[in-house]
C-alpha cells in the first residue's frame, strides 16, 4: 500500500488528487486541493504552487510528507498557452464627425437635421435653410432662447441646438417650441460652421433610434453605399446613448485609419495560408480552420502582429530558459472586439469603440522544462516525482469517473490559457488538440471592451451576475427579479450596477448600462469559447465529423462558469451532441479531471 499523489500544473491552477494504491493496484481517493499557480506552466516558479497544493491535500488527509511515497506530474507541456492580447487593427473616427454622449440633462425632444451655425450669426442668416444652432459658453441661457425665439419670428427654421455649458433644459423651457438640445459639449469650438449636422435626444431612459442605426444615418444624410459602410463605427458607438449629433463635413470626416497590422503565414501539415491580420479575425480563424491541423505560425517581421508574436516568443524563451529560436507559435484564436478610444477631435471629451482584433497565441516549447520542474520538487521535497500521462488522455480518464459516463466519450478542457479537447474510442484510443484561448482571454475582452483596466474586477464580472441598485432598500437583477434588503444597501451603491458576488455587491467602474456590460459579457465568452469547442472538436471527432460525436463532458475552471456549459449546449445541439458539466469522482464536479487520471493510469502500471 502506497500513498500517491497526481499534480495538475496548469496556467492558472494546480491541483492535487491524493489517494491509497493497494498492493493489487487499486486506488482509493482520500483527498484533493486546488491553488493558483505560481509562475508560468512548466517554469521552475510552480514548485511553491505544487509544495502547498500537495501540503493542503495531506492536511486534509491527516498525513504528513515523509508518508507520500510519489508524486505524479502531468506532462504540462508542450504548450503553452499565452494570454497576450493585442489590438491589431483600429478604426479611429477622426475630426468632428460626431458627439455622442449623455449629458446628464439635455433639453427637448426628437430629431433636428439642420446646417450648423453660430447662434449668434442668427440675425443675418438666409431663410431657405433649416439650422442647428451652435451655443458657445459665452452665450448665456437666456441670449441663447430669445435668438432662436426672434429667429422663429422672422420664419428661420431652426431644427436643433448644440449647446457647450449644461444650460439644455435651461433654454429649453423657455423656448416657444420644443427643439432637440445637446448640451455638456465641451470642445464646442472645434465644431465646423456650415456642415449639415443631424441632433437627436431620446427620452429618459431611452436611446436614440436613429444615430445608433448606420441605415438611418445614411438616409438622413442621402449617403451612398461605401460612404454607408464608414458610418458603421459611429452608429455602433452612438447605440445606448441618450443623446448624440452627427456632423457630416464634406470630405474626410468620418475617416478610417488603419494601423499597419501586418500577414500571418498559418502552416499547416498539408496547406499554407497567408492571411492580412487586417482582414479581421473571422477571415483569419477561416483560415486557421482550412490549413489544420496547424504546425507553426508565423508573423511578418517588423509590423504590429510580427511585434506580439515576437515578445510572447521571447518571454516564453526567458522563462523556460531556452533560445528563442527553439519556441514555435501552434495556435492563435482571433477575435474581433470593440476598444473604446478616445476620439481623435471628438467635441465633448467622449470615447468611440474603435475595431480591433485580439489575439491569443499559444506556444510551443520543448519538453526539458517539467523534468527540471521535477528535479526541483525531489530535492525540496524529498519525495520521488514522476512526470508522466498526457495531460488530454489524463483528463479523459478523469472526466470518466462522472457517474453516467462510458467510452466513447469526449470532454473539454475550458481552462485559463488554453482550451483542449480530447476524445477516446470504444477501444480506449484517445486523440487530443490544445487550442489557444480560454478564460483568460474572456477576461481580457471584458477588461479592455469596458475600459475597466483592472483585471480582478473584470474577473467578478465574468464570473458573476449583475444587479441594479434601484433603491437603498432593493436591486434588480440582471434577469429582472428584485431583491429587497431589510438593512439598507451602501448609500455608494445607490443607483449603480453592481457584480454579485459571495462577497458583496461590487460597483462596476467606469459606470455603463447593465444590459451593455452583460453583452459585453456573453459576447466574449461566444466568441472564444464557442468559437474553441467548435474547432477543438472538428479536430478530435472521427472523420472531423463533430456529428458522430454523441457525448461531451466539461472539465476545467471554465466549465464552473454560470453561463458558458448552456452556450456549449446552445451551440452543439443542433450536432446532436449532449453537453454536460462533469463531476469528477461523483464529487468534485469538472474539477481535479486531470490529477484524478493520473492516480487511475498509475494503478494499471
Ligand atoms: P488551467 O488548467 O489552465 O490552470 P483552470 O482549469 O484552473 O485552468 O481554469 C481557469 C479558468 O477558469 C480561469 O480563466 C478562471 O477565470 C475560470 N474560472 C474558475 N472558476 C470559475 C467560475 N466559478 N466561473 C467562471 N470561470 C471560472
Ligand atoms: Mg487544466
Amino acid at each position: 500500500m502506497a500513498y500517491v499523489a497526481g499534480v495538475d500544473i496548469g496556467n492558472n491552477s494546480t491541483e492535487v488528487a491524493l489517494g491509497k494504491v493497494g498492493e493489487s493496484g487499486e486506488v482509493t481517493f482520500l483527498s484533493s486541493s486546488l491553488v493558483r499557480t505560481s509562475g508560468i506552466k512548466g517554469t521552475l516558479k510552480n514548485a511553491f504552487s505544487v509544495i502547498d497544493a500537495l501540503d493542503l491535500a495531506l492536511k486534509k488527509a491527516s498525513l504528513s510528507r515523509k508518508e507520500l511515497s510519489s508524486v505524479l506530474l502531468n506532462e504540462a507541456t508542450p504548450v503553452i498557452g499565452d494570454v497576450a492580447m493585442e489590438t491589431i487593427t483600429e478604426t479611429v473616427i477622426t475630426e468632428s464627425a460626431m458627439i455622442g454622449h449623455n449629458p446628464s440633462t439635455p433639453g427637448g425632444l426628437g430629431l433636428g437635421i439642420g446646417k450648423t451655425i453660430n447662434i449668434e450669426s442668427l440675425p443675418g442668416a438666409a431663410t431657405t435653410d433649416s439650422f442647428i444652432v451652435i451655443v458657445a459658453g459665452s452665450v448665456d441661457f437666456e441670449k441663447a432662447a430669445l435668438l432662436i425665439n426672434q429667429a422663429w419670428e422672422r420664419n428661420l427654421t431652426i431644427s436643433g441646438a448644440i449647446v457647450q455649458k449644461d444650460d439644455g433644459v435651461l433654454i429649453h423651457n423657455r423656448l416657444n417650441r420644443p427643439i432637440p438640445i445637446i448640451d455638456e459639449v465641451r470642445y464646442i469650438d472645434k465644431i465646423p460652421l456650415g456642415m449639415e449636422a443631424v441632433v437627436e435626444v431620446a427620452e429618459q431612459g431611452k436611446s436614440i433610434d436613429k444615430l445608433s442605426n448606420p441605415y438611418d444615418i445614411a438616409t438622413l444624410f442621402k449617403l451612398t453605399p461605401e460612404e454607408t459602410r464608414h458610418v458603421v463605427p459611429i452608429s455602433r458607438a452612438l447605440m445606448g446613448t441618450r443623446s448624440a449629433v452627427v456632423i457630416k463635413t464634406p470630405r474626410g470626416d468620418i475617416q478610417e485609419r488603419r494601423i499597419a497590422a501586418g500577414k500571418v503565414t498559418l502552416i499547416g501539415e498539408t496547406s499554407k495560408a497567408v492571411v492580412p491580420v487586417e482582414e479581421g479575425a473571422e477571415v483569419l480563424m477561416e483560415n486557421v480552420v482550412k490549413v489544420a491541423p496547424l504546425v507553426e505560425i508565423q508573423a511578418e517581421p517588423g509590423t504590429n502582429v510580427g511585434g506580439m508574436f515576437e515578445n510572447v516568443r521571447k518571454v516564453m524563451a526567458e522563462l523556460t530558459d531556452q533560445p528563442v529560436s527553439d519556441i514555435t507559435v501552434r495556435d492563435i484564436i482571433a477575435v474581433d472586439t470593440l476598444v473604446p478610444r478616445k476620439v481623435t477631435g471628438g467635441l465633448a471629451g467622449e470615447f468611440a469603440m474603435g475595431n480591433a482584433v485580439g489575439l491569443a497565441a499559444m506556444v510551443e516549447t520543448q519538453l526539458l522544462p517539467m523534468k527540471r520542474l521535477a528535479r526541483k520538487l525531489v530535492e525540496e521535497m524529498r519525495v520521488p516525482v514522476e512526470v508522466g500521462g498526457v495531460e488530454a488522455d489524463m483528463a479523459i480518464m478523469g472526466a470518466l469517473t462522472t457517474p453516467g459516463t462510458d467510452k466513447p466519450l469526449a470532454i473539454l478542457d475550458l481552462g485559463g490559457g488554453s482550451t483542449d479537447a480530447s476524445i477516446i474510442d470504444s477501444k480506449g484510443e484517445v486523440n487530443r488538440v490544445h487550442l489557444a484561448g480560454a478564460g483568460d482571454m474572456v477576461t481580457l475582452l471584458i477588461d479592455r471592451e469596458l475600459d475597466i483596466h483592472d483585471i480582478d474586477l473584470a474577473e467578478k464580472i465574468k464570473r458573476n451576475p449583475l444587479a441594479k441598485v434601484e433603491t437603498l432598500f432593493h436591486a434588480r437583477h440582471e434577469d429582472g427579479s428584485v431583491q429587497f434588503f431589510s438593512e439598507h444597501i451602501d448609500p455608494r451603491l445607490f443607483g449603480r450596477v453592481v457584480v454579485v458576488t459571495d462577497e458583496g455587491m461590487i460597483p462596476v467602474e467606469p459606470q455603463e448600462h447593465l444590459p451593455k456590460i452583460m453583452e459585453v459579457r456573453r459576447k466574449a465568452k461566444e466568441k472564444v469559447f464557442v468559437q474553441n469547442a467548435l474547432r477543438a472538436l472538428r479536430v478530435v471527432a472521427p472523420n472531423g465529423n463533430i456529428r458522430l460525436i454523441d457525448f461531451v463532458a466539461l472539465v476545467g475552471g471554465s466549465a464552473l462558469d454560470f453561463e458558458i456549459p448552456k452556450m456549449l449546449s446552445d451551440a452543439l445541439v443542433e450536432y446532436g451532441v449532449v453537453v454536460g458539466r462533469a463531476n469528477v469522482r461523483g464529487l468534485e464536479g469538472p474539477r481535479n479531471a486531470v490529477a484524478t487520471g493520473l492516480l487511475l493510469a498509475n494503478q494499471h502500471r
